[in-house]
């Protein structure tokens, strides 16, 4: 039987936010009986829990998220275990593993094992040479796990990096993942905006 996992964020009014960023709001406005049916609206932020990062994100002329290539929500993914990293991800922690043209990279971090519980700004994120170094390497998907993967409040550089270059999933949770080699599929709502909120499972292969 193959097992397949979600690394998606559940969505729900106590999901933590990006500071700055709008609550999220999850409203029931019919309930049965008085009404025939239970319904909700609900609103919130485009770059909500797990979600991707449009090139629109960083410039006006970029692509929505709609317009992003469906070919780099889907294939093979590798899972690197950098648990052992307190702040910064560097191009030297990433030269120790296989990474290959087109694959899909997830970054297992110590911001996994912490969780989402409440927003970090300590959060462990990827720097420059990190960034160049999966352009580099031709990667069309990087996915990791926490709210943003630059440093709280700076390093706009490494954001545009990565946007302008490949595809960039935010808000993974890989609590519960082995870190090794996965089929991924994260599919983001078919959105008109610079972000989209996305489910994300991987399958063991
Ligand atoms: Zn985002």
């Amino acid at each position: 039987m193959v097992r397949i996992y979600d690394i998606s964020l559940k969505i729900n009014n106590d999901t933590i936010v990006y500071p700055g960023n709008e609550k999220i709001s999850i409203h029931q406005y019919t309930s049965i009986p008085i009404n025939s049916v239970n319904e909700s609206w609900i609103k919130f932020g485009c770059h909500t829990g797990t979600h991707v990062d449009a090139p629109r994100h960083i410039n006006n002329n970029g692509k929505m998220a709609d317009e992003i290539s469906l070919n780099t929500f889907y294939g093979n993914c590798k899972v690197l275990d950098l648990t052992d990293i307190d702040l910064e991800i560097h191009r030297e922690d990433l030269e120790k593993f296989q990474i290959l043209k087109d694959d899909i990279i997830l970054l297992k971090t110590k911001n996994s094992l912490r969780g989402y519980k409440e927003f970090r700004k300590d959060f462990i994120y990827v720097k420059r040479d990190a960034a160049e170094y999966l352009i580099k390497k031709k990667i069309k998907t990087l996915g990791v796990d926490y709210l943003s993967v630059k440093k709280f409040g700076g390093d706009n550089e490494v954001h545009e990096l990565i946007i302008n270059n490949m595809t960039l999933f935010e808000g993974l949770d890989l609590s519960n993942i082995v870190p090794g080699n996965y089929l991924f599929i994260g599919l983001p709502l078919r959105l008109e905006s610079d972000g989209a909120p996305a489910r994300v499972i991987i399958i063991e292969n």
